[in-house]
């Protein structure tokens, strides 16, 4: 490992599908720039996710920019399988020529003169500019509950759920309305007996509604929002996509919801109404917050590991851009097809800002 510090233009910090999008317009640029990425294969957070975790919407409407997703040659009728998003962010990767080195862990990014010093398990940094895309998955978050670390039964939470095989025949509580929550309720309740626990009722959207509809109504949004008008109230990509497995379970009528728990006992959990149920093992379904802990050190990451952004900008650092966090950071920036719209105009910022910006180092 070199000792001097790499000096390049641009430092993009997060090797998954947003990372991918940034580095395909960075290329057109002509700056140098490198993705360093904690991942040990490509495909980032799409290697973990469970056994029967499908895209909610068709290949050709999860694309990256400049190469359509190819569609499942087996199961035509099928969204992708999770493997299939790897597999195409990983010919993704090498049909770029992205220069991505992996496995590095990014510890922390420091100012340095006008420019950044990123440190790393495997070195360090020098950039004038730094692109963020390091997700949420890699930071779960699981809501806190009176009575949590009595409870003797098992926790996991959605990000580290793999399959309902170990928990056959058990009592389990899925807690969190989303498609996470949805799917892994249809998986489990094949094979034990299971409590939905949401905070509100859940929205389901109509069964022709997949993500292709929810991306073009949050384009429609976005552009009412361009016009200054105020968007007409539709659907969010919260709302709870009719995935078959979902569809499979509404056939079972397993797709009711039950409002939270009062406690968690040793055991298992105690209602609103006073009555105690045991449940074997409770599934944290309660979503994810940015992986920002190495940007600390600025000193303006907040409670919920965001940065204030003016689109995918910091406003309170120069050079620095945070993409495909989720809404916050651009609509659908999420989602495979959203995130190649932010990753657009924030590769033209940065040349922009790289052009007017006198270098950290020549
Ligand atoms: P990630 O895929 O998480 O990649 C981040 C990368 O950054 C990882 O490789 C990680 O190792 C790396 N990293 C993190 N910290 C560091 C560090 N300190 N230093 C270096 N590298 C670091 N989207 C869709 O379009 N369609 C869907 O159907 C869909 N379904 C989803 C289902 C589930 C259950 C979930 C959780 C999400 C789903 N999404 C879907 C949303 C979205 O596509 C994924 O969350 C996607 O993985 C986000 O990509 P990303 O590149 O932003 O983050």
């Amino acid at each position: 490992i070199s000792l001097s510090p790499k000096e390049v233009d641009i430092v993009v910090i997060g090797g998954g599908q947003s990372g991918l999008a940034v580095g395909y317009f960075l290329r057109r640029t002509g700056r140098s720039f490198v993705i360093l990425d904690a991942g040990s294969a490509p495909g980032g957070s799409w290697n973990q996710g469970w056994d029967s975790l499908r895209l909610f919407s068709p290949a050709e409407a999860s694309s990256l920019p400049g190469w359509p997703m190819p569609r499942p040659a087996t199961d035509i009728g099928e969204f992708p399988s999770r493997q299939q998003v790897v597999d195409y962010l990983t010919q993704y990767e090498s049909r770029y020529k992205l220069p991505i080195e992996r496995p590095v862990r990014v510890r922390q990014v420091t100012v340095s003169g006008n420019g950044y010093a990123i440190e790393t398990d495997r070195g360090s940094w020098q950039a004038n500019a730094v692109v963020n895309t390091t997700g949420t998955a890699s930071h779960p978050v699981v809501p806190p509950y009176p009575g949590q670390t009595d409870y003797t039964g098992v926790q996991l939470h959605s990000g580290s759920y793999r399959s309902p095989e170990d928990l056959a025949g058990q009592r389990v509580l899925i807690v969190g309305g989303g498609n996470s929550g949805a799917q892994i309720l249809a998986d489990v309740s094949r094979v034990a007996q299971t409590v939905w626990v949401t905070l509100n009722e859940p929205t389901f959207l109509p069964d022709d509604v997949d993500g292709r509809v929810l991306f073009s109504r949050a384009t429609e949004r976005y552009q009412t929002l361009q016009t200054g008008e105020t968007p007409k109230p539709t659907g969010n990509l919260g709302d709870i996509v009719m995935v078959p497995t979902v569809r499979d379970a509404r056939s079972r009528d397993v797709l009711h919801a039950v409002r939270p728990f009062e406690r968690i006992t040793r055991t298992g959990v105690q209602w609103a109404d006073g009555r105690t149920e045991d449940v074997d093992t409770i599934i944290w379904c309660t979503g994810f917050r940015p992986a920002t802990d190495y940007l600390r050190p600025l000193g303006i990451v907040d409670t919920q590991g965001r940065i204030a952004t003016d689109g995918t900008k910091a406003t309170q650092l120069p050079g620095l851009w945070l993409v495909g966090y989720g809404a916050w950071t651009g609509f659908a920036s999420a989602t495979l097809i959203g995130v190649g719209r932010s990753a657009r105009t924030t590769a033209d910022e940065v040349s922009t800002y790289l052009h007017q910006h006198t270098p950290a180092f020549t």
